[in-house]
């Protein structure tokens, strides 16, 4: 099978990782609820898991690093830390659901839509300068979309809020892994990310960096504080109730090992490359249409949609499932991406790839495709 579907999940992961998910499962308790040797293992790994990270993403404090089931659920914790009741918000034209949801199931929350064409990061970068206005208390705004590879110029977002003074929440769901992510630079109060995506986690991981107070969304033990009737108020415990997931976060750390190993700007590349072969090949195929930026523009990211003419993408996607190529088509829970782009009524197939994948593999799926309109 040809897996191109990294951007919901990446299904190949380095075999460091089943090994240590593995050995997690077989030698480790609970950390920090006993002082006996598998609790003291589990400790070690969610600590080195968390100095892994922090490394990674350009912060100096391992305890801001927050371990969550997944990117929605950083979110979640991140989005309802920092927008009360009353308050505007400002997000991209390309939040996924995750995103805009959280956002607009909190009551009298407004929340303002940065609408901007597709690989058009002047234009997207100026319509946040537009809007963000002095009502604005905080910015959400994803790294990627998940729908097109759009790379949303993040660097320019990050500088306004800091000169405006405004909070930033970043979705680095889709970048994690593939491109910078620094904190510190961004001068980010939060950046959600997922742990099995770009970061070669399992399933069921996810982390939250913080640089700001955080509001627990889930109380319990800690292991800490224990006295107490609430949270404790420092983190990483203030967000952490109940046992970890120490086999996801073995596995989690085996991934970010990897990623760290090879290197963030030669998955980077890698992927670039795929996506770019993927869409000169795709555009050469007569009915097809793909959503791809200029060659060589620097904004768009191992992910890359497109349309086939007279045929509904779900029927592109079970045809190719058929084929043996495993792509996603719709929404890809991100309804706005779909509105800013206007593909909302049709939706997209979406190919997107993963440090494992080959330019054999994508050479293949071009065939796929062409041979559907045949
Ligand atoms: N944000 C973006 C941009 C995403 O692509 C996704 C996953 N599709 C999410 C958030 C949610 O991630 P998770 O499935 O880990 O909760």
């Amino acid at each position: 099978m040809i897996y191109l579907d990294s951007a919901a999940t990446t299904l190949q992961k380095p075999k460091s990782v089943s090994a240590a998910m593995l050995s997690a499962l077989r030698t480790m308790a609970s950390p920090g609820r006993g002082g006996h040797l598998p609790a003291q293992r589990a400790a070690q790994t969610a600590y080195a898991c968390r100095e892994a990270a922090c490394a990674l993403f350009g912060m100096d404090d391992s305890e801001q690093v927050v371990f969550t089931f997944n990117a929605t659920h950083a979110l979640n914790l991140a989005i309802r830390s920092l927008v009360k009741p009353g308050d505007t918000v400002l997000i991209s034209g390309y939040e996924h659901n995750a995103v805009s949801r959280t956002l607009y199931a909190m009551p009298n929350v407004t929340v303002k839509v940065a609408h901007a064409p597709l690989f058009c990061p002047e234009e997207t970068a100026g319509r946040f300068e537009e809007l963000l206005t002095d009502e604005v208390a905080v910015v959400v705004c994803t790294h990627v979309s998940n729908v097109f590879g759009y790379i949303l110029p993040i660097e320019d977002i990050a500088r306004l809020c800091r000169e405006r003074g405004v909070k930033l929440i970043v979705d680095a769901a889709q970048s994690a892994g593939c491109l910078p992510v620094s904190m510190e630079r961004w001068g980010a109060a939060f950046v959600a990310m997922p742990g099995h995506k770009g970061l070669y986690g399992p399933q069921g991981t996810g982390l939250l960096l913080c640089a700001n107070r955080v509001e627990p969304l889930m109380m319990g033990g800690t292991g800490s504080e224990s006295r107490l009737q609430q949270m404790p108020d420092f983190l990483p415990d203030r967000l952490e109730a109940g046992t970890h997931n120490i086999p996801g976060i073995a596995g989690l750390l085996a991934g970010l090992r990897f990623v760290e190993r090879v290197g963030v700007e030669r998955i980077g590349s890698h992927e670039t490359d795929l996506v770019d072969r993927m869409a000169e090949g795709l555009e050469e195929i007569k009915g097809v249409r793909v959503f791809a930026q200029n060659p060589g523009a620097g904004c768009q990211s191992g992910v890359l949609s497109f349309c086939v003419d007279g045929m509904d993408c779900e029927e592109v996607g079970q045809r190719l499932s058929g084929a043996g190529i495993a792509v996603r088509c719709g929404l890809h829970c991100a309804p706005l991406a779909h509105k800013s782009a206007g593909t909302l009524e049709c939706g997209t197939v979406r190919a997107s790839v993963s440090a494992f994948n080959t330019r054999q593999e994508i050479r293949a799926f071009i065939r796929a495709v062409a041979a559907l309109k045949k």
